[in-house]
């Protein structure tokens, strides 16, 4: 992978996030940039690593695993879970990303608060995973109508009562459209629905919105995400 498309790439995505930010009245560096390298080799991790990138992003656990276990010497590069975890392997993720994104089940929570109690992690840092779209296809908690409110707020209590999980906010993943703009309804609802958490659960964290892609990470920019999730405007097509 050449280091030097990297670097324009990872330029122009500054950019466009500082623009993106400076409409919105936003401070830029108020958005973290996670580097997604699903599918990538651990050279490609390599490249983006030097060329700054130090949060990285994995869709699939043991391929995770590999690439942590083929880059160990790369010490502060920080690991993030944003696919969709299956219980069993909920054991593996514990202690190994800094953030998990992507838990979308009180089942799943409760396993992670489980493993992490065994395997002596005092903490689980994650966001929980939201579909607001509806679609089918998508994973996390349905919250579309008004009526999906009250179920997923009791979820939420009882996945901010496990004593080692550690909720920093909430994630989304917008549906495939042409036009980004269509994207921006489906930011709103996840900046809301993490406002009205607030108002529920003001004594918890809230600060983080993990929403956009190479898509879109301009709209959510401008809607409130502190966390984008890049792979292909980074990387280039696969
Ligand atoms: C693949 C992936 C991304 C990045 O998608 P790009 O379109 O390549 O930027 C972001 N989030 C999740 C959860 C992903 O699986």
């Amino acid at each position: 992978m050449d280091e030097t498309i990297i670097r324009a790439n990872l330029a122009r995505i500054w950019e466009r996030i500082a623009s993106a930010a400076t409409r919105a009245g936003r401070d830029p560096a108020n958005v973290k940039l996670v580097a997604v390298t699903k599918n990538r080799p651990p050279e490609a991790v390599r490249a983006a690593y030097a060329c700054g990138v130090r949060d990285v992003g994995e869709n699939r656990v043991y391929e995770a695993l590999e690439k942590q276990a083929a880059l160990a010497d790369l010490r502060d590069l920080r690991w993030h879970m944003i696919g969709h975890v299956q219980r069993r392997k909920a054991r593996d993720v514990v202690g190994r990303f800094v953030l998990v994104h992507s838990v979308d089940s009180v089942r799943l929570a409760r396993e992670l608060d489980k493993r992490a109690a065994r395997a002596n992690v005092s903490r689980v840092d994650v966001l929980l995973e939201v579909n607001v779209s509806g679609e089918p296809t998508k994973y996390g908690f349905r919250v579309v109508t008004p009526e999906d409110e009250g179920p997923f707020l009791e979820a939420v209590a009882e996945i901010l009562s496990l004593p080692r999980l550690q909720v920093h906010g909430l994630m989304t993943m917008a549906p495939l459209v042409a036009d980004p703009e269509e994207t921006r309804p489906y930011f709103v609802a996840l900046r809301r629905l993490r406002d009205r958490l607030t108002e529920e659960f003001p004594e918890e964290d809230w600060s983080q919105l993990s929403m956009g892609m190479s898509n879109d990470f301009e709209v959510a920019v401008e809607e409130g995400a502190t966390i984008v999730r890049i792979g292909t405007a980074v990387f280039g097509e696969q």
